[in-house]
């Protein structure tokens, strides 16, 4: 994907990218660096003119930092989700897990940490338009009654097959309940990166689930006894406290 010649015009027009950014290295660094990449850049340097520019120039994805001048990251990305579905990622500095959490739960679609790689950066960015059915990237299959792409998410010792909803360990058939197995999908399809209580809920059980919290607990509790090796020692489903549940497949470590 670097091979990508940036003299040659795009004919189908490029991907708009509002570059939300007060730090001038990185601004300079990224309009330059995504500019390569085909990507047409509008650079934003506070909370507000964000917004501003947002509506303005009607970008196919947000590259947002969260430590802005005026209004931040995470105020500026809930605006705009009340409003927009378009691809979110938030920028954060290394460490700061915690932000991570609130970026995601305030409908960031994918975060960087600082610092990254260009390399890294558009892959994330890629990978998001591609999720993404709203733009013209989203590559949505035409025909409905054949999702046969990406039907099998390997992490590590899991394999998940999801058409069949079948999942194995170690070479071995498992089986799971529905909540069970659509909680699992949803940890492994995001291995390593942490998701949090109100996100694993919303995405299994509905956003407009009401009930004991405890339950997801239950349901990771189950989970851990099929697909760990010790479920008192969980290997491949961390428990991230006060927070929520993250896959770890072994080849991450
Ligand atoms: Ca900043």
């Amino acid at each position: 994907m670097s091979d990508t010649d940036a003299s040659l015009p795009s004919s189908t027009g490029s991907t708009k990218v509002l570059l939300v950014e007060d730090e001038e290295s990185f601004v300079d660094a990224l309009t330059i660096g995504l500019a390569n990449e085909g990507f047409d850049v509008t650079v934003a340097r506070d909370g507000t003119e964000a917004l501003t520019l947002f509506e303005k120039s009607k970008p196919d994805l947000i590259l947002l930092d969260l430590m802005l001048p005026k209004l931040s990251g995470i105020d500026v990305c809930r605006s705009i989700r009340a409003h927009s579905s378009v691809p979110i990622i938030m920028v954060t500095a290394k460490g700061t897990e915690i932000d991570t959490v609130v970026a995601l739960e305030v409908g960031a679609d994918d975060y960087v940490t600082k610092p990254y790689r260009l390399r890294e950066l558009v892959a994330r960015m890629r990978a998001v338009l591609r999720r993404s059915p709203g733009t013209s990237r989203g590559s949505a299959p035409a025909d409905n009654d054949a999702p046969e792409v990406l039907s099998t998410f390997e992490a590590g010792e899991v394999t998940v097959d999801l058409d069949r909803r079948r999942v194995f360990v170690r070479g071995d058939e498992v089986h799971l309940r529905r909540k069970e197995f659509d909680l699992l999908k949803l940890l492994v399809e995001n291995a390593g990166r942490v998701l949090t209580r109100d996100v694993l809920i919303d995405r299994v059980w509905g956003a407009d689930y009401i009930g004991d919290t405890k339950t997801l607990d239950v349901h990771i509790k189950r989970l851990r006894s099929r697909v760990e090796l010790d479920p008192a020692k969980p290997g491949l489903i961390t428990t991230i406290r006060g927070v929520g549940y993250r896959f770890d497949p072994p080849s991450a470590k």
